[in-house]
């Protein structure tokens, strides 16, 4: 087939903005195989594969996407398989645009490759049509332990149990995914196929031991007294952060974490069908400017508030959300109200009534190369609001560094690591995600994971072999 020139990518079919607001189901519905068939042929198939260093996990991205040109979907997940094991959810929330696809040699004049958009076509369709492949694996009998069950424990997990391992997934909640099924909503990522894709990465016989807290229930050192002889710890940064301000105490005050919790994973858009709701008022605002901050916004709106506000401090230029997510959030209603930060949130009988904020210009740059927002004197103004919720980031939770001796931390809480291999200040740990990073991408998380479990191997290949002298 000759190659498809368009400067601009197949445009992905969506769910009208109108209709959307009103239900939780799926924002972007998919490629059909001819959009795909039509998406691939943009991609000139560049020898040196600049697109592939922009991917944490390397996944084979030319090469993938010629088996979908060729119509050959089979072979194409099979490729793609191969590096990612989380690809149907890697495809609908990787920031594409600042990974793989910023380096995609189409995008010098015009727009790159989709290569999340076939990446999740690819992965759909075996999802719908293949029968699950698993391969022989010979174990070894060696035990690793994996303390938390999102994006990179699960990969951890799922690369040393290929490698023969014998591997434990401990998670806390009772369910697998980490943000990934608590955190991001059902319209930008429905659980089920979070759940069956999650399954499908541990189908080599990972065991599962839900609702356990490491550093509660069991240490990290008597893990390795049960005969665990290497523990990464993914256990993310969900602690959330506060604003410290005045007012943070009334009712109708949420952390973005404790609201996206009971939305997704208790599934309070289906109450009463569900024993959990969650108290929504007409008007919302959200502090914050990230994924989350529009993910909270874009489910108050499908919870039923009239007017949703993001207040962030920065311009749109620095939103740290990913661009499809400012669009679809504006397309959706939600107003941002940029340069503007919460001093007080205004409370009456209990409840928030009101946030006042102050407004803000943009200085120099800080340490993280953004302009650092300075407060106009003066410019205080109020707006009335029953809702706040606060998406400003979190942190560590530190009952893993408090129990377990040995291992370093930053002062923030996050555990200092080699980037090489993940390994920790501790011998036999190693760690990876959020909570080495502070708050990332599920790319990432993965990509330490996938790291994290080529050392462990190395690590333990050389000492079984000195012991058995092999
Ligand atoms: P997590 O996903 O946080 O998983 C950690 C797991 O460990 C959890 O299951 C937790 O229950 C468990 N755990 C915690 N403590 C313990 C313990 N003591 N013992 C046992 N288990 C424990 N990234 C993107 O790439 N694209 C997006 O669009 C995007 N949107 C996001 C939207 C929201 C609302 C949020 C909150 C984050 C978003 N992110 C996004 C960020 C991304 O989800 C995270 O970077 C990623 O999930 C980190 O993976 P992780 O495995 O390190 O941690
Ligand atoms: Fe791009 Fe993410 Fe796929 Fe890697 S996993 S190729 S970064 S979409
Ligand atoms: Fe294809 Fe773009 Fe990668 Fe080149 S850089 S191989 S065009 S996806």
């Amino acid at each position: 087939m000759p190659p498809n020139m368009s400067p601009k990518k197949v445009p992905i079919p969506e769910q009208k903005p109108d209709e959307r607001i009103k239900n939780f189901q799926e924002v972007a519905l998919g490629y059909t195989p001819e959009q795909a068939v039509q998406e691939s042929l943009r991609c000139l198939q560049c020898k040196t594969r600049p697109c592939v260093a922009g991917c944490p996990v390397s996944v084979m991205i030319p090469e993938f996407i010629k088996k979908v040109s060729e119509g050959n979907f089979e072979e194409a997940y099979r490729l793609l398989a191969k590096e990612n094991c989380l690809p149907a959810i890697c495809g609908r929330v990787c920031p594409q645009e600042t990974q793989c696809e910023i380096l995609c040699v189409r995008g010098k004049k015009g727009e790159p490759v989709a290569i999340g958009r076939l990446e999740r076509f690819v992965a759909d369709y075996a999802m719908g049509h293949m029968p699950q492949e698993v391969p022989e694996i010979k174990k070894n009998g060696i035990q690793v332990a994996i303390a938390g069950g999102g994006p990179a424990g699960l990969t951890c997990a799922g690369e040393l149990a290929r490698m023969g391992y014998d591997v434990t997934i401990f998670e806390a909640l009772h369910a697998l995914g980490g943000v990934l099924m608590y955190g991001i909503p059902e319209f930008r990522l429905p659980k089920n196929l979070v759940a069956k894709e999650i399954a499908n990465a541990l189908s080599l016989g990972v065991k599962i031991e839900k609702n356990v807290i490491i550093g509660k229930s069991i240490t990290v050192d008597e893990l390795f007294q049960e005969g665990f002889q290497a523990v990464f710890i993914g256990c993310g940064a969900g602690l959330p952060s506060f604003l410290k301000i005045e007012g943070e105490n009334l009712n109708g005050v949420y952390s973005a974490n404790e609201f996206l919790t009971r939305a997704n994973l208790m599934k309070a858009y289906d109450f009463p069908n569900v024993p959990t709701p969650v108290k929504i008022g007409k008007r919302v605002a959200v502090v914050g400017g990230g994924n989350v901050a529009m993910d909270a916004a874009r489910t108050a709106k499908r919870l039923g508030a009239k007017e949703v506000y993001i207040v962030y401090r920065r311009s749109e230029a620095e939103l740290p959300a990913r661009a499809e997510e400012v669009h679809h959030a504006k397309e959706e209603g939600i107003i941002f109200k940029l340069l503007r930060n919460p001093v007080k949130i205004l409370g009456k009988d209990g409840w928030v009534a009101g946030l006042e904020c102050v407004e803000m210009e943009l200085g120099e740059p800080d340490e993280s190369g953004r302009r650092r927002p300075i407060e106009k004197k003066g410019s205080n103004f109020e707006f009335p609001v029953e809702t706040v919720i606060i998406a400003i980031g979190g942190t560590p939770n530190p009952l893993i560094r408090q129990t377990t001796p040995g291992l370093e931390a930053q002062k923030w809480g996050g555990i200092i690591v080699d980037e090489a291999t993940m390994k920790t200040s501790k011998e036999g740990v190693y760690a990876g995600g959020d909570i080495v990073t502070g708050a990332a991408t599920v790319i990432l998380a993965m990509g330490a994971g996938k790291k994290a479990a080529v050392a462990i191997h190395e690590a333990l290949q050389k000492s079984h072999s000195q012991t058995t002298g092999a």
